[in-house]
């Protein structure tokens, strides 16, 4: 007999809980076993005692948290099964980041996908989202509405290029989530054809050189010395998002203040951070994705977690899939909080990068 969804996997203060195996997925406290799915900060947190994640993940929470943010680390080679206790757990491309991963848990005959962050937009910087059937779906909801509506990421990274030609006089900065988000801007602009310098806030470099190290072509992205900041005219800069208001970015000369995030859909947000070049860019999937996703995976049941889950959980009832909001704690802060980089941003604000 099939093992009931709840049997398999289920909600404890510390995330979602496995008693089968006796690990939690990306749990936002301290835990004995961990699987994370990727290595944004609200997901992948220091202090477990032992991490299961892809290569690429464990090597971002190296670069994050120091090599000792674990007590043992496992590699979880993509498409592999692997036997954890009672339970299956198996991790495949999620699309959203270096490494990122959706994880499947089996058991007695029932699947059910935790799918972590992710996008169906390709990106240059990561594998690409695969599909994988389940009974039951779990999915992010950042941007669960249907007047969220992603364009095209390349497009937005031209009105950028189009900026710089209009005026060569005057610094682009563009704030940037430090993981993911930076080095995808980077990489659509080599693709748009623009090889000149892309200079980084200190705040950026080491996760770009791990993005380089594993064989992305990010092309020449000196660090911005501060000495050096006045004579950058026409120059395109990225920084971390929480750098854009701050001091740090008015010293450049007559600075056009950019931002790449979904949330740039909201003219309100983009006016509230003094954004002048508002760019939709975003690693989160839109509405109409996380729709289509839901109906791909042909799961019978959804959860929803961070971000607008009534919208989606509607949805899925009025097609006859059964769906519940997850709440849990700790996850996203309006959706922003898990691109963004808490600890590196604040460490490189004040300093002299
Ligand atoms: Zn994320
Ligand atoms: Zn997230």
């Amino acid at each position: 007999m099939a093992l009931r969804s709840t049997d398999i996997l289920t909600q404890t203060p510390q995330g979602l809980y496995c008693p089968l195996g006796d690990f939690h997925i990306d749990p936002v406290r301290p835990v004995k076993r961990a699987l994370i799915t990727h290595g944004h900060s609200d997901h992948a947190r220091s202090g477990h005692r032992a991490v299961l994640a892809t290569r690429e993940t464990l090597r971002i929470m190296d670069v994050r948290y120091g090599g000792d943010f674990a007590g043992a680390t496992q590699e979880a080679p993509l498409g592999e099964s692997i036997r954890i206790g009672d339970a299956t757990v198996r991790f495949t491309p999620a699309g959203h980041v270096l490494g990122s991963a959706q994880i499947a848990i089996e058991a007695g005959g029932t699947r059910i996908v935790v799918s972590g962050d992710y996008k169906r937009d390709e990106d240059p910087t990561c594998l690409p989202y695969e599909v994988v059937p389940c009974d039951v779906f779990i999915t992010e909801a950042t941007f669960g509405l249907p007047v969220f509506r992603h364009p095209d990421a390349r497009g937005e990274v031209r009105k950028l290029l189009d900026s710089t030609r209009l005026f060569p006089e005057r610094t682009h900065i563009v704030g940037a989530y430090a993981l993911g988000k930076a080095q995808r801007v980077m990489a659509l602009l080599r693709e748009e054809g623009f090889d000149g310098p892309i200079y980084l806030h200190g705040a950026l470099e080491r996760l770009t050189e791990l993005y380089k190290s594993e064989g992305i072509p990010l092309g020449e992205t000196p660090k911005v010395a501060a000495s050096e900041r006045a004579k950058l005219a026409g120059a395109i800069v990225l920084c971390p998002p929480s750098s854009i208001q701050d001091l740090w970015s008015r010293r450049f000369p007559d600075p056009v203040i950019c931002f790449a995030s979904g949330w740039m859909r909201v003219r309100a947000r983009a006016r509230q951070k003094g954004v002048e070049l508002p760019l939709v860019v975003s690693d989160h999937s839109d509405w109409d994705d996380l729709c289509r996703t839901i109906l791909e995976t042909g799961a019978g049941e959804v959860w929803v977690t961070h971000g607008q889950e009534d919208a989606l959980v509607h949805w899925c009832t009025t097609r006859g899939i059964a769906a519940r909001p997850l709440h849990m704690l700790g996850y996203g802060d309006e959706g922003e909080a898990d691109e963004a980089s808490p600890a590196p941003a604040r460490d490189a604000g004040g300093s002299a990068a």
